[in-house]
């Protein structure tokens, strides 16, 4: 990594004007990369334009308060237009192209300079370099282990800091996850040296539920899980599927099921869990796994996606109740 790390620090001395990019329904760690590489660039005297597929979650939207953002389903010439005049971007969070939905076309043909820098396993190189560590508990964990190593943590700033602990707090269950080591929480506290109120984070992206989506949540629970681990071909894995018109009962937003399929994987017992939902734009399953149960390559090998061991998502053209039919039939080779 450290033919990469000279050559991060070279294309940051060598630009002054960056374009900044994540994936697709944007999360905690996808915010949290783009805002705080802004903030850092902004605090060493750069510019640069956090470009985004679409919006995060209403909860994630503080973070991108003071940060200039354009988002490809809303604004998709002035994006085009950014991307044609742009000489260097920051692809971050994502390991493929085709993580970026509809901008992937401008993104394949963009004619800069480019780094990713990104902790999910397998990436599938399309910028010039690529910063890759999928050991690592997040893109933002990265991203400071990669600044600090070219001395530029003076430059990251106390808004860079809160950016940083959200993409650390999402990816990690709040520090839980087995990705979770000594050094993340030595980052951490770098982060909460520079002054962050790191309760305050947590209360804007956990206590902000709308009862209709505590509704939502207590109604998959009651009504829409489905066990696997009794009888005869008992396998450890359980689900819940929401259709349409049950999501649009509950008025749902984006993000008001994040989480619901970790509740799975808290029944006792149960190793692996996968959401599945009609959301307007096709069926997406949310998948988890623990205790060395991988799930990303059946999502990658069955439902067109992937991730990372323990955390992946994928999607289908199928129906809903076919969705679910396959997945039930296929998922026992996990355990096999
Ligand atoms: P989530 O279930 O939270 O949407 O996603 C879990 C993990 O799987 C994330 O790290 C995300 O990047 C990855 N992931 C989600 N959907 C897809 C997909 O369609 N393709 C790939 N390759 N990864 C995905
Ligand atoms: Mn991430």
């Amino acid at each position: 990594m450290q033919d990469e790390l000279i050559r991060l620090q070279q294309f940051l001395e060598n630009n002054h004007s960056f374009l900044l990019m994540s994936h697709r329904a944007p999360d905690g760690d996808a915010v949290g990369s783009v805002a705080g590489f802004y903030h850092y660039l902004s605090a060493s005297g750069k510019d640069a334009i956090v470009i985004l597929p679409d919006p995060p979650s209403d909860v994630l939207l503080p973070f991108l308060k003071d940060v200039p953002v354009k988002y490809f389903n809303e604004e998709s010439e002035q994006v085009d237009a950014l991307m044609s005049n742009a000489n260097a971007m920051i692809c971050l969070d994502f390991n493929a192209s085709n993580r970026v939905g509809d901008l992937q076309g401008l993104l394949d043909s963009f004619k800069g300079q480019s780094v990713m820098i990104d902790h999910h396993p397998d990436p599938v190189k399309f910028t010039e370099f690529v910063i890759s560590d999928p050991e690592n508990s997040s893109t933002c964990q990265l991203i400071f282990e990669c600044l600090e190593k070219i001395n530029q943590v003076e430059h990251i700033d106390i808004k860079a800091a809160e950016s940083l602990y959200l993409g650390i707090m999402t990816d990690t269950g709040s520090f839980r996850f087995p990705s979770v080591n000594a050094n993340t929480h030595r980052i951490l506290g770098c982060l909460m040296q520079k002054g962050i109120k790191h309760w305050m984070i947590h209360q804007q992206v956990f206590d902000n539920n709308r009862v209709e989506q505590l509704q939502l949540r207590g109604y998959a629970i009651s009504e829409k899980l489905f066990l696997l681990n009794a009888g005869p071909n008992a396998i450890p894995f359980g689900y819940i599927a929401l259709s349409q018109e049950e999501l649009l009962r509950f008025n749902y937003k984006a993000g008001d099921t994040e989480g619901l399929v970790n509740v799975i994987l808290s029944i006792e017992g149960i190793k692996a869990a996968v959401i599945v939902q009609e959301k307007m734009d096709g069926i997406k399953l949310s998948f988890r796994s623990k205790d060395n149960i991988y799930i990303n390559q059946f999502a990658k090998k069955y439902f067109n996606g992937g991730g990372h061991k323990y955390a992946a998502g994928g999607s289908s053209s199928d129906s809903l109740s076919v969705t679910i039919e396959r997945i039930v039939r296929l998922i026992p080779e996990i355990f096999s």
